[in-house]
């Protein structure tokens, strides 16, 4: 096995038995990026000197006698989360040229565990999108299959560890892009908490919905990730001063006697692949068998999940976007007639057309006389939505759903579509606007590729998703099988 090959938990076995350092796995690591980069395009910037600097440093951090849960492992960083010297450019020319000047909290909070950074990943500009299309760095494949989407927007993250190009990532979710990458690669994705983890220092998309989190290739790996990232941060005051659960502590279920699993019907009708729907009801049979009592529940307002997202997302899309005007922010350009011009020739050069058609929806939706229309209309059903929630997750102890309604489509297949592109977002979106924590699950395989399932727990329940997951993931090998991605000459 290479050794970029291992889970979080191997490597930090192998690094405490004093059996390889933490240099030989970053090498590993980025010889593999090195390999893989001309077929998946997965990276936008891979930092080689700081990742070894910084492993020769988590040596001898270690070789004094420190340890922690991640000194010494290497990790790659969606490129809309701030990494302090390096360029962040969120995919968009706009910020093609920007580089860091701090570390988002998060990235502050694994660099004092000793975390080793390889590089930036790949993701829709700005983190809008689905696919991994939109974005001024190119599109990233699918390593299951080159010619397919590996999800989005955080698909640079998800391509990367499926590809075994380092032992985890980070990427954000605003409305499933954590949790649709993980699944159309096989692999493990957990969107907290809405406020469990620190916002401060990621390049703002729908403030109220954005969370970052881990995408692993075992549901361990991201209880270990979540421990260390989680927590109140006076840098966001939207992250709740509570201590952090143990999340390691679930880990030991040996079956789930007493849990209760609801299915809710919404999610298994029309619009989901058959054979999804047949692998998601397998699992849901496998966690019959292990001991959960699984029953039929019914959220009605689900449907309305999509328009709403859609109106509330661009709508902060359109004012959290307004810092990149040349001036403050973003692409500067020299000829200019006046600050107007100024303006319009910055976001008119610098902003790709999904982020142009956001801005205007957005603008549209908060305009005097269409604000109550709108904007106003779909925060009530929001919350209708996350109430229908909170109530049906007072009954049972989490959710099963799938994570997405088919495979990984074709590159291409979608984009000319916004509209088919945003229905993507079907299954994913209500937990993001409930703000609820959410988790994709490789459950099976279909036209050999991967298919995951979705975990959607209580408020700051991540515990149970993690012991439920940890248990599920124990007693199938879905995670077991990797994708062989052919070199091309
Ligand atoms: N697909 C969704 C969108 O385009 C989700 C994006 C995200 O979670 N960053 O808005």
């Amino acid at each position: 096995m290479n050794l970029n090959e291992l889970t979080i938990k191997e490597s930090i076995e192998k690094l405490r038995a004093g059996e390889i350092t933490s240099q030989d796995l970053t090498e590993a690591c980025l010889s593999q990026i090195e390999k893989l980069e001309p077929m998946l395009n997965a990276c936008i910037t891979i930092a080689r000197d700081e990742a070894m600097i910084a492993a020769k440093q988590a040596d001898a951090r270690r070789a004094s006698g420190e340890d922690s849960p991640l000194l010494g492992i290497p990790y790659l960083v969606k490129d809309n989360i701030l990494t302090k010297g390096v360029r962040a450019t969120a995919a968009s020319k706009s910020l093609e040229n920007y580089i860091a000047p701090y570390d988002a909290t998060i990235i502050a909070k694994l660099r004092k565990q000793g975390a080793v950074i390889l590089g930036k990943t790949n993701l829709d500009e700005f983190a809008h999108g689905a696919s991994t299309e939109n974005s001024a760095f190119d599109v990233t494949k699918n390593p299951w299959d080159l010619t397919r989407v590996p999800g989005g927007s955080s698909g640079g993250s998800a391509a990367a560890v499926a590809a075994n190009m380092c032992i985890f990532a980070l990427g954000t979710d605003t409305g499933g892009s954590i949790r649709q990458p993980a699944s159309f690669c096989g692999i493990v994705g957990l969107k907290p908490t809405y406020g469990r983890a620190s916002r401060n220092g990621l390049i703002a998309m729908t403030s109220s919905t954005d969370v970052p989190g881990p995408i692993t290739k075992t549901v361990e790996d991201a209880a270990i990730v979540m421990g260390v990232i989680a927590g109140h941060d006076d840098f966001d005051a939207t992250t709740l001063n509570m201590e952090v659960d143990n999340y390691l502590k679930n880990l030991e279920l040996k079956d789930l006697k007493g849990l209760r699993v609801g299915l809710p019907s919404e999610y298994f009708s029309e619009g989901l692949d058959p054979k999804i729907k047949e692998i998601v009801l397998e699992a849901s049979d496998k966690l019959i068998k292990l001991g959960a009592k699984v029953e039929e529940v019914s959220l009605p307002h689900t449907k309305y999940s999509i328009p709403v997202y859609y109106i509330i997302t661009p709508s902060e899309v359109s004012s959290n976007l307004a810092r990149f005007d040349g001036l403050k922010y973003g692409k500067k350009v020299e000829e200019i007639k006046n600050l107007e011009d100024a303006y319009l020739k910055s976001r008119g050069v610098g902003f790709g057309p999904e982020v142009k058609r956001r801005i205007m929806i957005g603008t549209y939706a908060l305009s005097s006389g269409y604000y109550d229309a709108y904007y106003v209309r779909a925060q009530k059903v929001r919350t209708k939505i996350r109430q229908e929630l909170d109530v049906v997750l007072s009954k049972v102890d989490l959710l099963l759903t799938p994570t997405t309604p088919h495979i990984a489509f074709k590159i291409g297949e979608q984009n000319k579509d916004p509209l088919k592109m945003y229905l993507e977002d079907i299954f994913v979106s209500p937990a993001s606007l409930a703000g609820l924590p959410a988790m994709s699950v490789p459950c099976g395989f279909s036209d050999n590729m991967p298919v995951g399932m979705q975990l959607i727990g209580k408020r700051f329940d991540e515990q149970m998703l993690f012991g439920v997951a940890n248990l599920y993931e124990k007693n199938t090998d879905w995670n077991k099988k990797k994708p062989e991605v052919k070199i091309e000459e």
